[in-house]
């Protein structure tokens, strides 16, 4: 996989799966923009680990409604294309139904669904306006095996990924005329802060116990897949959702 002169995209790339993507495109060639919220530190980190000369940091909150363009504008401005736009950041919140109350019910299915879905609708919306611009491009976007088997303790992150996946494949076939081939990388639970801070020790020896290869995934292994997706050669695998979830759950 060569990325040589690809400008990528990376939302929520301070820290664990979109920090180990910027990583792999850059050892790949590419000039990498790393958006995060408001970890600066952890994104100085990602930024001196990578690879290559012309990556930049892009601080911008995109659950905001106005988040999603300004940052696109932000990237076509110091690069002029967008080649990659990876889809990776996400907010998981514990909110089971017998554990709160009415208010706090609806605050998470808001906030997770901005952050999660509408994010990434808006991103690819001015992404795609860039994309069919120049002739073509990629998105990429980071779902959930949660999506696929429920998740007791998260119904709104489990819907939101659900959703991701929906819009994903529907844009996958409007996109194709142009050029802009859409995937989507479904991770089960991976070695990061959410991946190791959202579950108590009993769920997450339990979580553990249910993938043959009795561990996590590790970033890098998803990062692998967002790789794959969003290289020459893949375009036919548009529409497609990979599994990296270690066995642990296998759809037919
Ligand atoms: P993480 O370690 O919690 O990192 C989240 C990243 O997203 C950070 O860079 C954070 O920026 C950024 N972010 C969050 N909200 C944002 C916003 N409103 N605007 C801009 N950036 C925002 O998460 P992760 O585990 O790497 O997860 C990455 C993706 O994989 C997510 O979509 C997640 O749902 C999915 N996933 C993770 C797992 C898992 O077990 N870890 C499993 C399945 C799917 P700051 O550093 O500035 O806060």
């Amino acid at each position: 996989m060569d990325f040589t002169d690809r400008y990528v995209l990376i939302t929520g790339a301070s820290r664990g799966i979109g920090k180990a993507a910027a990583i792999a495109f850059a050892q790949k060639g590419a000039k990498v923009g790393i958006n995060f919220r408001n970890n600066e530190e952890a994104a100085k980190q990602t930024l001196a680990a990578l690879p290559g000369e012309g990556h930049r940091l892009f601080k911008e909150d995109i659950s905001k409604k106005e988040g999603p363009k300004a940052l696109i504008n932000d990237f076509l401005k110091s690069y002029g294309r967008l080649d990659v736009l990876v889809n990776n950041a996400g907010i998981f919140l514990r909110h089971g139904i017998d554990e709160i109350d009415f208010d706090d019910w609806t605050d998470a299915f808001e906030e997770i669904f901005k952050t999660n879905l509408f994010a990434a609708a808006n991103l690819s919306y001015w992404a795609a306006q860039a994309m069919m611009k120049s002739g073509g491009g990629r998105i990429v976007n980071v779902s959930s095996r949660g999506a696929f088997r429920g998740e007791p303790n998260a119904p709104a992150y489990g819907a939101s990924k659900a959703a991701l996946n929906a819009m994903s494949q529907s844009l996958a076939k409007k996109l194709a005329p142009h050029k802009i081939y859409v995937g989507v990388v479904a991770p089960g639970f991976t070695e990061t802060d959410m991946g190791t801070q959202a579950l108590t020790p009993e769920e997450e020896e339990r979580l553990l116990s249910e993938s043959p290869f009795r561990r996590m995934a590790k970033p890098e292994e998803v990062a692998h897949a967002i790789l794959f997706l969003a290289s020459e050669g893949a375009e036919y695998s548009s529409g497609a959702i990979i599994d990296v979830n270690g066995a642990s759950y296998l759809r037919s």
